[in-house]
């Protein structure tokens, strides 16, 4: 097993490849009646240019995506976001339908390295997530923002949300944090399908996780996932979204 390899599995043991997650998705939708005809997918992820590999792998699956990034994925587009991409689904049998991504992300590098990586043409070590890492050296340097900055608009509304969870003189490692980030998204992905996703007329799947960056292609640990159908919300089994994404499942 490689160094990344054993890094990735103490730490993400749930990681599978990004296009078995994205074939998963495709898969568990189908069993609810989503397909990329009838539905349009809405991306929430970090702008960090390397999380594209896994935009282009959801559009390549989904079709055209509402974009929802923001610094280290969180859902900062809000309700006016929310409310303009649900006027541009396609209507099929008279419902609209919705599938949504939302995730932060981490590197590890080739030597196992939490937060490592290579971007091209600049040499030298980098990291990801670099939001994530700049709140965690303000933590380290007990001097976190937490005003928000409009000049530094994202980050500071990053910042008061992780100080939220973050418990009083803990001091969290990258990989906590971006555990920690990946709550806060799902809690407020729930919260957003709840406030402007009008259950008379729309359906939606929603997946969470956290997006792993590592030397040889990307990778995805899925996290809490569901569906919201003609209003009730059915909880997406982790063993089922497994079976989905196992070699042979036909996903
Ligand atoms: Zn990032």
């Amino acid at each position: 097993m490689s160094d990344f390899a054993a890094a990735c599995r103490a730490h993400f043991p749930g990681a599978r490849p990004d296009d078995a997650f994205v074939a998963a998705s495709l898969a568990i939708g189908r069993r609810y009646g989503f397909t990329a005809d009838n539905t349009i997918a809405c991306v929430g992820l970090c702008r960090d240019e390397l999380s594209r590999e896994l935009r282009a792998r959801i559009q390549g699956a989904w079709g055209e995506a509402f974009n929802f990034s923001g610094l280290a994925g969180m859902l900062f587009v809000g309700r006016t976001g929310f409310m303009a991409a649900h006027a541009h689904a396609p209507i099929s049998g008279g419902r609209e339908r919705y599938v949504y991504f939302a995730m932060p992300h981490i590197a590890i590098d080739g030597a196992g390295t939490v937060g490592a990586c290579a971007r091209t043409g600049r040499p030298g070590p980098s990291s990801a997530c670099g939001a994530l890492v700049a709140f965690l050296a303000e933590l380290r340097g007990s001097r976190v923002r937490l005003t928000t900055d409009p000049l530094d608009l994202e980050q500071t509304l990053l910042q008061q949300r992780l100080m939220e969870v973050v418990p009083h003189d803990h001091r969290p490692d990258l990989v906590e944090i971006t555990r920690a980030a990946r709550r806060i998204i799902a809690d407020d992905l729930e919260r957003m399908i709840k406030l402007t996703l009008d259950p008379e007329q729309a359906d939606c799947l929603a997946f969470t996780g956290i997006q792993i960056h590592g030397p040889d292609g990307g990778y995805v640990e899925p996290g809490p996932s569901w569906a919201v159908i003609d209003g009730a919300r059915r909880p997406i089994d982790p063993g089922a979204f497994e079976a989905a994404i196992s070699p042979g499942a036909g996903a």
